[in-house]
């Protein structure tokens, strides 16, 4: 094993977390070290494919007209899934959230106005122009610029500890093992999302149905390396966000063009032809990230949207197009399903449709069924104008919850207290704050409130400081 020169701060990943760390802490010390498992072409993990954050506002602008109080976003962050996972973090990741946009813009990010079709969000959550890959090559330049020193193709596999303390981290780059020292570490690694045996344990084989949206590099080895060393887990364990995605998509990296959003104007079947969930509950941006866990619970993980030609443009097309056909049984064949089924679950659908209701396709309209089971609460209406058009379905993971409990300054807790040098930030500790749902853009202000915590953090230990105290404030 090659033993590497010390750094004051060795940052593991460099998705949005990752970056902002390290440039957080470079701005208190010279020796900051950002390790990217990626190439320098595919960099910036998840983060590549993300489009916005979520961030209080209590004045509108270009970007974000109106407002968006604390009050607000804490309430909206509360009313997904069971609640914020630990609610002195989360609120304090929500406060947190206020003085972002001015951070990332200072350090190279530049905004755009949001365009239609994107989940109703323009009013909560700020677009970055070009997306998360211009995000990510837009803080690199920066933390160039600032003097951190960036490895690629760099995989830490390993923390080495000295009781409370990690005096090292393993890397395997360019083919050698390396023993990188450093007075603080930051992990900034991601879930464990990209890792099938993991997720295993927890769904058994419906794991292997699985599309990955994001990076294949985040399996979790630093996540199970602490966990290792003794730091405590936080979140559930078989949280994650999972929408409903193409089932042609690729197994990784596809992305967000995959994700579909027919399922509120549609009648959506299992390999059985038969429907087991309200497609209309709820507006779309509220439940569309229930549906992967939905069709996770089907047999064979698959499922199927059905539409008609009425409603065909009421949601972004499909990235590889829908099979067509002129009828339903048709269209269930096309789809390798049972004609019979299909036609016979179209029809007690239909004459369960309340005729003479409100179609409103952007808002909870008066659309809804009687007497059937499930029911279809809004956006109800026959299945009945052809062409009709159907997609496979399968669960598309967008990441998982189950991480690493952090102190409210982003130390690793362990079951007596937490790591003296070890902090977290990201996804890794996304459970902290996350319990089982999630709310559009809030990945990235996790990552961007954590990893400037955590980066300040790392920087006072490295430089003697203990890391107790408070977490407010930003960077400049
Ligand atoms: C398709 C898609 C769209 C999304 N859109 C949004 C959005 O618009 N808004 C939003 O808030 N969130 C969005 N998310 C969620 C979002 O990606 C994350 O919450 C956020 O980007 C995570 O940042 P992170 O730095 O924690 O992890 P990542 O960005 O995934 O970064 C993890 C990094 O760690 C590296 N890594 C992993 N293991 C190792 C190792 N052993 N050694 C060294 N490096 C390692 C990876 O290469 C990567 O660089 C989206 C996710 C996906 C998949």
């Amino acid at each position: 094993m090659i033993t590497e020169p010390s750094w004051d701060v060795v940052v593991i990943g460099g998705g949005n977390a990752g970056l902002v760390a390290a440039m957080a802490a470079r701005r208190h010390v010279p020796r900051v070290l950002l390790l990217e498992r990626a190439s320098a072409a595919m960099r910036g993990g998840n983060t590549r494919h993300t489009r916005n954050v979520r961030c209080v506002h209590d004045q509108g602008d270009d970007y974000t007209p109106g407002t968006y109080s604390f009050d607000e976003l804490w309430r909206d962050l509360c009313a997904v899934g069971t609640g914020p996972a630990n609610e002195q973090l989360a609120e304090l990741t929500v406060a947190e959230s206020a003085t972002l946009p001015a951070w990332m813009s200072e350090h190279g990010i530049r905004w755009q106005r949001p365009l239609a079709g994107t989940l109703h969000l323009g009013r909560t959550n700020r677009f970055f122009l070009g997306g998360g890959k211009a995000l990510v090559n837009a803080y690199h330049r920066t933390a160039a610029g600032m003097g951190v020193a960036t490895w690629y193709e760099a995989t830490a596999e390993d923390l080495v500890m000295d009781g409370d303390r990690a005096v090292a981290v393993t890397v395997v780059a360019g083919g050698q093992r390396r023993r990188v020292p450093g007075r603080a570490f930051v992990c900034a690694s991601g879930g464990f999302e990209a890792n099938t045996d993991w997720l295993r344990r927890y769904w058994g084989d419906a794991a292997d149905s699985f599309i990955i949206r994001g990076t294949r590099d985040n399996d979790g080895k630093v996540l199970a390396a602490l966990l290792e060393a003794g730091a405590q887990k936080a979140g559930e364990e078989r949280g994650f966000h999972a929408v409903a995605v193409d089932a042609r998509a690729p197994r990784f990296d596809g992305g967000i063009a995959t994700r579909l959003d027919s399922i509120p104007f549609s009648v959506v079947v299992n390999s059985a032809g038969r429907r087991f969930y309200d497609e209309g509950q709820e507006i779309w941006p509220k439940r569309y990230a229930i549906w992967g866990s939905n069709i996770a619970g089907q047999p064979g993980q698959i499922a199927y949207s059905l539409w008609d030609a009425k409603v065909s443009r009421l949601f972004l097309p499909p990235m590889y197009g829908p099979a067509s056909a002129p009828d339903v049984p048709a269209l269930a064949s096309a789809l390798g399903l049972d004609p019979e089924a299909v036609t016979r679950t179209v029809d007690e659908y239909n004459k369960a449709v309340v005729p003479g209701g409100r179609f409103d396709p952007g808002g909870l309209d008066e659309c809804h069924t009687d007497g059937l089971d499930p029911p279809k609460s809004h956006w109800a209406r026959p299945l009945d104008t052809p062409p009709y058009y159907g997609i496979a379905m399968r669960p598309g993971i967008t990441f998982t919850y189950m991480g690493i409990a952090v102190t409210a300054d982003a130390r690793v807790r362990t079951a007596d207290g937490a790591f003296e040098n070890v902090f977290a930030a990201g996804e890794i500790m996304s459970g902290n704050i996350l319990s089982t749902g999630y709310l559009a853009g809030f990945g990235m202000t996790i990552g961007g409130v954590w990893g400037r915590i955590a980066g300040r953090g790392a920087a006072r230990v490295a430089s003697g400081g203990t890391s107790g105290g408070t977490s407010g404030g930003s960077d400049g």
